[in-house]
């Protein structure tokens, strides 16, 4: 691949890239790149929005690049402000401790373990506020470098300024934190979703202050919750855990709404949206809670979520008073559609089923297939309906 093709696959769905130029020479210098991310220990649980950031990493990867991936336990005890109209409860090491147990692991559903560095920033953070060595504290260091009016230019404080919503001074101080994160570990790329271009910015300041060349940023696009209003997030309980059992975690999908799901699609397949915009919703819905269950538990049980779902919900939505018809030998579909009394002649089932019109069990069937005798229900249309019992 060419540095033109690279850069068009890793600022694919990119918010905003800063700067464009940076990234060409970081890009075509061969050298393997270090690309940042970092999750706080907020609560338990990785999801579908951190995916989105988490994908392009791995693209990274897949390219040759090193991720960084650093556990904030210590940033996570501090509260990012990012996107937040009120001040965050505060955690203790042990909560934050006890939920960055299982972050790797859950990580690694869509990292690639040989190339990922996992840092946790109490490494250098807790010297930061004050070295044991040398006495001078990097933090009193970094302080100086900052100023109030750039801390105070993020949208988030001023909308609660004008609220009379308290800032806390650690809440203004969580961007040096982070920002002091990606000079201990030398990033030369971070990422981030766009809550959090105002955080990465504050790095590229710090790196400057450091004598070490700015990393680029780069933003993704917020991934909303299942609510439909705010963003995912573990804070607002809104989300899909990498770890939500398949049942669970196909059911969270099949309640999107169609809008949802069509950003869904966008934001965590590779999927082409037109084709997808042109199959029935229900159908792209499940097509969707498949492929998303599928990625973290496997074709198998995605299948077994699915059934499950179709026959605890979808089938409630069939109408009570179906006509029975009795299949006894297997035979093609469009005989079928005739026996029972769905089309009329041969040429019309074999019509309906390449229009698309013909399902089984809420399946599409678009080829003219051998049924095998079993119970199951088979439709045609929105309206008409048979129940086939073998
Ligand atoms: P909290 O609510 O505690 O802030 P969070 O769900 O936002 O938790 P973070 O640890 O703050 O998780 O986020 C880690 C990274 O994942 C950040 O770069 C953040 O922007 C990104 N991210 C989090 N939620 C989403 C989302 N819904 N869509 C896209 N990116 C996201
Ligand atoms: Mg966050």
């Amino acid at each position: 691949m060419n540095t033109e093709d690279i850069l068009k696959e890793v600022t694919r769905g990119v918010v905003e890239c800063v700067s464009r130029e940076e990234l060409v020479k970081k890009l075509s210098s061969g050298k393997r790149l270090r690309v940042k991310l970092g999750v706080d220990p907020t609560s338990r649980d990785l999801h579908l929005g951190h995916g989105v950031v988490l994908d392009k990493l791995r693209k990274f990867q897949d390219l040759g690049h090193t991720a960084v991936l650093i556990i904030g336990d210590f940033t996570a005890q501090v509260g990012d402000p990012s996107g937040k109209d009120s001040t965050r409860p505060v955690l203790d090491h042990d909560t934050v401790a006890s939920n960055a147990k299982t972050y790797t692991e859950q990580a690694f559903k869509i990292l690639d373990p040989e190339k990922t560095e996992i840092r946790f920033n109490t490494e250098w953070l807790k010297p930061f506020f004050a070295s044991p060595a040398t006495g001078v504290s990097d933090f009193i260091n970094t302080a100086k470098t900052v100023t109030i009016s750039r801390l105070l230019e993020r949208e988030d404080f001023r909308a609660r300024m004008k609220a009379g919503s308290p800032i806390s001074l650690l809440e203004i101080l969580y961007p040096l934190l982070q920002g002091y994160d990606s000079v201990a570990v030398k990033a030369d790329i971070e990422l981030g979703g766009q809550d959090q271009i105002f955080n990465l910015l504050v790095g590229r300041d710090l790196q400057k202050a450091n004598a070490q060349e700015p990393q680029v940023v780069m933003t993704v696009p917020l991934l909303v919750g299942t609510d439909g209003e705010k963003k995912m997030s573990k804070s607002y309980g809104n989300y899909v855990a990498f770890n939500d059992l398949p049942n669970d975690m196909f059911g969270k999908l099949m309640s999107l709404s169609d809008e949802l799901m069509y950003s869904y699609y966008e934001l965590l397949t590779s999927e082409d949206l037109a084709a997808v915009k042109a199959e029935h919703p229900m159908e792209a819905k499940k097509k969707l809670a498949g492929l998303i269950t599928g990625r973290y538990h496997g074709a198998e049980q995605a299948s077994a979520a699915r059934a499950h779902f179709e026959q605890v919900f979808s089938r409630k939505e069939l109408p009570e008073d179906m006509e029975t018809f009795r299949a006894e030998k297997a035979g093609k579909l469009s005989y079928l559609l005739v026996a029972a009394g769905l089309a009329k002649g041969m040429n019309e089932a074999r019509r309906l089923i390449a229009q698309g019109a013909v399902r089984l069990d809420g399946e599409k069937v678009a080829e003219d297939i051998v049924f095998e005798p079993r119970n199951c229900v088979l439709q045609v249309g929105r309206r008409q309906f048979r129940k086939i019992e073998k």
